[in-house]
């Protein structure tokens, strides 16, 4: 595992005492209340958890991949959706830090790193999630400005936040598609938006998932990410990957809350006079859970070291995506089985581990295309020649 420095220790230091102080406590009523945790927020504010992804002459902190691996596992083992509250986030910072021009990064990202501006990415729409290239919003050039018109749907911080990484298209005819298409960040305000509806979810409450419509949205031009058209699906695509290890580190703290809930449960319910945790049947489910748990961390610090060398890792944050994620599942479920009557109950964290995990396995991409990203890639890499 990569060392790392003293004062990123320090931070995750602070995120878990957060956590477990200010989080725990409140997580479980606010999930089922729906609540926006506005308080919480300020303290993500002050803890500069908004400027995770922002480099530090830009005012953020610019973490290391793996140390946001493991801010991001320590949220979200708290709360899940306080951790999407700063994980789409993150990416739109990631984005504009990227690929934004010298004016974008000045603009944008203190704001970004303060949370002054803070947001997420509208990506998805109602016939494109995987298949991202048959969207069908516009960003079509007038004068000082591009005109978006559109919907787009399942947007994480679309009521709350004011600032947001857009995909679109400068050229709804070009061949292949991706060269159509171009990223923009723009900031509410403007007439021609509109925050339509509030999803209703299984679970990932508390943060908000809307539908949103553009109407002659005005996005001024010097807000094309990088100043030129056609780049954006590469651009967002790079973000993308990011995305992946923030999502397999959610799962993985949704992995460990159920299993560290599960494994004090099991020493002290009695059952024909001795605790469950003596009988192997429970005993080899905590092993199993364990095993995945320690796996996916492995895997997503491999992946982050690689990414951190500057390296492309979407073989390796596909791999800890798919299996971090599919822990998340597979433990909250057995937690559940561990706990019985109680795990099903609200009295208890484990039903809202069991809710959130599907979140991470169809959010950041499906497990389904990250299996074919994995294969993909295999497929290069062990290339049989002819
Ligand atoms: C709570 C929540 C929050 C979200 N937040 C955001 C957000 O902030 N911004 C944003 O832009 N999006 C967001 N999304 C959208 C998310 O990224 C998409 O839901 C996801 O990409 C999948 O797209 P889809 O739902 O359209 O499923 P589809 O693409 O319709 O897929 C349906 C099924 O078919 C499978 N499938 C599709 N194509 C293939 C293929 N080629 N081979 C094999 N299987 C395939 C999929 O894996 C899936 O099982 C959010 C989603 C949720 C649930």
């Amino acid at each position: 595992m990569q060392t790392v420095n003293t004062e990123q220790e320090l931070i995750v230091t602070t995120v878990r005492n957060f956590v477990d102080k200010e989080v725990i406590p409140v997580a479980s009523a606010m999930e089922h209340r729906n609540e926006y945790p506005h308080a919480l927020v300020e303290q993500m504010k002050e803890m500069g958890l908004f400027g995770l992804s922002v480099p530090e002459e830009y005012g953020g902190v610019g973490v290391d991949t793996t140390t946001l691996a493991r801010i991001f596992e320590e949220v979200a083992r708290g709360w899940l959706g306080l951790s999407g509250i700063i994980g789409s986030h993150a990416v739109m910072a990631d984005v504009v830090a990227r690929f934004g021009t010298g004016d974008q990064k000045k603009r944008f990202l203190p704001g970004i790193a303060s949370g002054e501006k803070r947001g997420g990415i509208c990506l998805t729409e109602a016939a494109a999630g995987t298949d991202l290239q048959n969207i069908g919003t516009t960003a079509t050039r007038d004068g000082a400005v591009y005109r978006v018109n559109g919907s787009k749907l399942w947007i994480t911080n679309a009521r709350y936040g004011n600032t947001f990484l857009l995909l679109a298209k400068t050229d709804a005819a070009a061949e292949p598609r991706h060269r159509g298409m171009s990223a923009f960040v723009f900031e509410k305000g403007a007439a021609g938006m509109t925050v339509s509806r509030d999803i209703d979810k299984l679970g990932y409450k508390g943060v908000e998932t809307c539908e949103l419509h553009f109407d002659n949205f005005p996005v001024p031009v010097e807000n094309l990410i990088g100043g030129v058209e056609g780049q954006g699906f590469k651009q967002v695509m790079t973000g993308l990957e990011a995305e992946r290890l923030n999502v397999a580190a959610r799962g993985l703290g949704i992995a460990r809350a159920a299993f560290e809930e599960a494994i004090k449960y099991a020493q002290q319910r009695m059952t024909f006079g001795k605790p469950i945790a003596e009988y192997q049947t429970i005993q080899n489910k905590l092993a199993d859970m364990a095993t995945n748990i320690e796996a996916s961390r492995l895997l997503i610090y491999s992946a982050a070291e690689k990414r951190d060398r500057g390296e492309r890792c979407d073989l390796e944050a596909g791999m800890a995506k798919l299996f971090a994620t599919e822990t998340a599942a597979s433990v909250s479920f057995e937690a559940m089985r561990i706990m019985g009557a109680n795990g099903y109950s609200k009295d208890f964290p484990v039903e809202r581990y069991y809710r959130d995990a599907p979140l991470v396995v169809i959010g950041g991409g499906t497990n389904e295309l990250q299996r074919l990203i994995i294969a993909r890639n295999l497929l290069k890499k062990y290339a049989s020649k002819l």
